[in-house]
């Protein structure tokens, strides 16, 4: 589905978007990797999705998605080696949680900067050879929360949200230049970035973990399941591939349910 394309997915160490690499190498993308981690974690997930390439290690940037300069370091480095950019997944995320009045000013501009300022960043980087190319593939992992709101998550929902915004208007930028932008909107998906918010749910509410997932972090997705991985990389290959050229500009829910209530 993917042969002859090379991605560049941030955040591509953990959760989503190592699953996302890991289909898109598997449909014979070459993929380069973005993340943080432990240097043997880094170092086996390398090897992994290289073996996929037939590559000893898929190439990786350690850019940090809060500095703009590594970001465009990062795209730069993806065309060297890879001789091109022509799917771009923002993927890498952060979460804090806090009622609004205590939450911390610095954690605040961090969601922001990874979730939402990173994209544009990126974007910016990787368009004009796209353009030049004449395809192109920009798929942005905003959330449930890019299109309806929670408490407790004022910089994840306005990061999210504004990831949305950005979709659209780049989607009208692009729109006769064979390059599309869209949007993957997940509710929960089994990740350590959600799986960490279990405990101090289960703790604030003094209920089991079990009954804090069910009742509380799963109380609007109608499944009341897990989203997995493997079906936000099924979505990305989708918005990926070669037969959604006319797919811009929208938002592709993955979540159970959750934003039809
Ligand atoms: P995760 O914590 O498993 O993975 C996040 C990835 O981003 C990791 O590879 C991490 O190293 C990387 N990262 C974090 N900060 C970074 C930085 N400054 N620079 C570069 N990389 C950085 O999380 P996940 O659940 O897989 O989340 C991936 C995306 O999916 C995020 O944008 C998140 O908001 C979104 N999302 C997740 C869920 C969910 O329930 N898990 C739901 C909706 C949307």
């Amino acid at each position: 589905l993917l042969e002859g394309h090379i991605a560049l997915i941030t955040g591509s160490t953990s959760g989503i978007g190592l699953a996302i690499a890991r289909r898109f190498a598997r449909e014979g993308a070459k993929v380069m990797l973005n993340g943080f981690g432990k240097p043997e974690d880094i170092a086996r997930v390398r090897a992994e999705i290289g073996a996929e390439m037939g590559l000893a290690e898929a190439p990786y940037s350690p850019a940090d998605m809060s500095k703009p300069p590594e970001i465009r370091a990062m795209v730069a480095s993806c065309v060297a080696s890879l001789g091109a950019c022509d799917i771009l997944v923002n993927n890498a995320g952060v979460q804090h949680v806090s009622p609004v009045e205590d939450f911390p000013d610095d954690q605040w501009e961090r969601v922001i900067a990874i979730n939402l300022v990173s994209n544009f960043h990126a974007i910016k980087a990787a368009l004009p050879a796209m353009k030049a190319k004449g395809w192109g593939r920009i798929i942005n992992v905003s959330s449930a929360h890019g299109l309806v709101a929670s408490p407790f998550k004022t910089a994840y929902v306005a990061a999210k949200h504004g990831v949305m915004g950005l979709t659209k208007s780049v989607a009208l930028e692009v729109a006769r230049t064979g390059v599309t932008c869209n949007a993957i909107c997940p509710g929960f998906v089994r990740t350590p970035l959600a799986e960490a918010q279990v405990k101090p749910l289960a703790e604030k509410h003094g209920v089991s973990e079990e009954a804090a997932l069910t009742d509380y972090l799963l109380e609007r997705q109608p499944t009341k399941k897990w989203v997995e991985v493997e079906e936000i990389a099924e979505a990305a290959a989708y918005l990926a591939g070669p037969n959604s050229g006319s797919v811009n500009g929208t938002a592709l829910s993955v979540d159970g349910g959750w934003i039809a209530q």
